[in-house]
């Protein structure tokens, strides 16, 4: 099999030095008390990414681990949970918290713009008894960054903590977790760090384990319980085998990102992503959202009378790119250009867009613009 060059929101390409890393020879991560000061070590390299004195942890499991854990370890029956919905993911933390015997209450708003920090404001000023919320960073479907520099503060007012799945935003937007009072938040390696697929990151704020502590029933079930991290480097015992050559890749990647400095992979972010959406919208294209753009992904719709699936098609046959479309609601709807992580270098996304522009104009697509052109005059 040749594989495909990957433009997808996750996984993203992944450097040479931290697929490596993953084949080094090594120790028994259980056994072995040098790993836990490794683990420790990768750990606290993180916190600095998303400014935090909080506890950071690193689980075996992709990133659907962290929603879940995080909703099993505050959540008990019939606790009310603020489910902030303006996409696929945002709505989807109300059916974990249902998992958990909760009771969802949806915030829900327009999907093509970010949450309306006012409107919040008003809704909770009606109704805030709720035990925490969920929030999406940047909701991966349709492209949509939610603003949690302003959301989270605000809940806090109310004295609800937040659970924050930033699993698409994480390193490539700015998160600031202790400034921006986030309780829980969720990453994965296979998105802007730029590792594999296969584990999560998450930092728990003191605020965050005291709702646990104070629970009156036990929280159910054991991969999914938060506290059992709490204890491990004093212990030295983790709760099962750490998946030590997947964290030997992250810690590489972890590198990476603070040897550019986490400020400018963020700014590396943002400037590819303007320059591809103004691109897009002169070559004549819409963007699927109005208002609140990620930086890690752009959603476009296709232009009429060419179906996506054709052109995911045509561009996977012919020029063996694998862009995707999208799922649920904007299935067949949309296209998504994920560059997020290593995919956010010029030379790669510019490399993207020629082949889109090349592939549209094969179905019959007629502008008398060049999308690479285009890029080159929005970037600097
Ligand atoms: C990728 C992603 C996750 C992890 O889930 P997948 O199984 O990889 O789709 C969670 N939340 C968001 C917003 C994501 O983009």
């Amino acid at each position: 099999m040749r594989k495909p060059y990957i433009f997808t929101p996750g996984p993203t390409e992944v450097r040479e030095n931290v697929r490596l890393a993953r084949a080094i020879e090594v120790t028994n991560p259980d056994i072995d008390e040098s790993f836990y000061d490794f683990y420790k070590d990768t750990c606290e390299k993180i916190s600095k990414i998303i400014h935090t004195n909080n506890d950071v942890y690193i689980l075996s499991g992709e990133g659907i681990l962290g929603l879940e854990a995080a909703c099993a370890s505050l959540t008990e029956p019939k606790d009310r949970v603020l489910i902030i919905d303006n996409g696929i993911f945002g709505e989807g933390f109300g059916d974990f918290v249902k998992i958990y015997g909760g009771v969802p209450v949806y915030f829900s708003s327009d999907r093509t713009k970010e949450i309306c920090v006012e409107e919040l404001r008003e809704f909770l000023q009606k109704d805030n008894q709720f035990k925490y919320a969920t929030v999406v960073h940047c909701d991966t479907p349709s492209g949509v960054l939610n603003d949690i520099s302003k959301i989270c503060p605000l809940l806090k007012e109310y004295g609800i903590i937040t659970v924050v799945d930033s699993v698409a935003a994480m390193v490539g937007e700015t998160l600031k977790v202790d400034e921006w009072k986030v309780d829980i938040a969720l990453g994965g390696s296979q998105k802007a760090f730029s590792a594999p697929p296969g584990l999560t990151i998450l930092s728990i704020s003191e605020d965050a384990f005291k709702v646990m502590d104070n629970r009156k029933t036990p929280i159910v079930g054991f991969y999914c319980n938060l506290t059992i991290w709490r204890e491990y480097y004093t212990k030295k015992w983790f709760p099962y085998t750490m998946p030590i050559s997947d964290i030997m890749g992250l810690n590489i990647a972890v590198d990476n990102i603070l040897d550019e400095g986490v400020e400018r992979v963020i700014e590396r972010h943002r400037k590819i992503a303007y320059a591809t959406r103004k691109s897009l919208e002169e070559y004549g294209l819409n963007l699927y959202i109005k208002q609140g753009y990620s930086n890690t992904v752009t959603v476009v719709e296709p232009p009429e009378q060419i179906e996506v699936r054709k052109i995911i098609g045509h561009l996977l046959e012919k020029y063996n790119v694998l862009l995707p479309g999208s799922f649920g609601y904007l299935n067949n709807k949309v296209i998504r250009i994920g560059h997020m992580g290593e995919n956010a270098h010029i030379e790669k996304i510019v490399y993207i867009l020629n082949v889109l522009d090349l592939a549209l104009k094969d179905l019959g697509y007629i502008s008398k613009h060049s999308l690479v052109q285009l890029f080159n005059n929005y970037y600097n």
